[in-house]
């Protein structure tokens, strides 16, 4: 089984590279992000829950993510393998993640970092927000401690994995073509 975490700030295109890598490596697209939003728009007990902390561009509480997240994966049914997609985005969340896959006999295969500079990611998003209509999306401020989050809480994860030394960066500036290309040869290093 293949676990690749592909990583990076809000807005540094890894749902949009996720959707593209899963076709070419037979992988499952896992994204909290998404997950999240469709258990908003069906007004679950879950989107509750994790409404006004997306709003306000805060994490949704560990305990609640991690429960998720374990759903997902074990009713995920056949597959090569998944491509998490902002998770883990907490150290907490990381250990659940490697003591899950450790129940299974897996591992983390690799974290593949996104790198791209903070005043185009804030381009990027308030763009995408206006045809995505995601509030969070909409509002700079709530964007700004978005960016805040990521550096506070988000990236140390990178810190947990690189003893492994399965930690690669990309850089995630450029055509979509060209970061899905150097995505590729990443993964393959990865996997090879
Ligand atoms: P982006 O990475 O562009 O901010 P996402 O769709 O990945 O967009 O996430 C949107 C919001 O969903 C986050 O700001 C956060 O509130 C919530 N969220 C997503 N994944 C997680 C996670 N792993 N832990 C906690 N909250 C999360």
């Amino acid at each position: 089984m293949i676990n690749l975490i592909l990583f990076g700030p809000p807005g540094s295109g890894k749902g949009t590279q996720a959707a593209r890598l899963v076709d070419h490596y037979h992988l499952t697209h896992i994204s909290t992000g998404d997950l999240f939003r469709y258990e908003i728009g069906n007004d679950t007990p879950l989107g509750r829950q994790a409404k006004a902390y997306m709003a306000e561009g805060r994490l949704v509480p560990d305990e609640v993510t991690i429960g998720m997240l374990r759903n997902k994966v074990e009713s995920s049914g056949d597959t090569q393998g998944f491509i998490f997609d902002g998770f883990p985005r907490t150290l907490p969340q990381a250990e659940a993640l490697d003591a899950f896959l450790a129940e299974r006999g897996e591992s983390v295969t690799g974290l593949i970092s996104l790198e791209v500079d903070e005043e185009e990611i804030v381009q990027r998003i308030l763009l995408r927000g206006a045809s995505s209509g995601r509030a969070d999306d909409n509002d700079e401020s709530v964007i700004r401690n978005r960016i805040s989050v990521y550096h506070a809480e988000t990236s140390p994860v990178k810190d947990h994995y690189a003893p492994t030394g399965r930690v690669r960066h990309v850089y995630g500036m450029g055509t979509i073509d060209e970061i899905t290309e150097r995505l590729r040869e990443a993964i393959d290093g990865l996997i090879g």
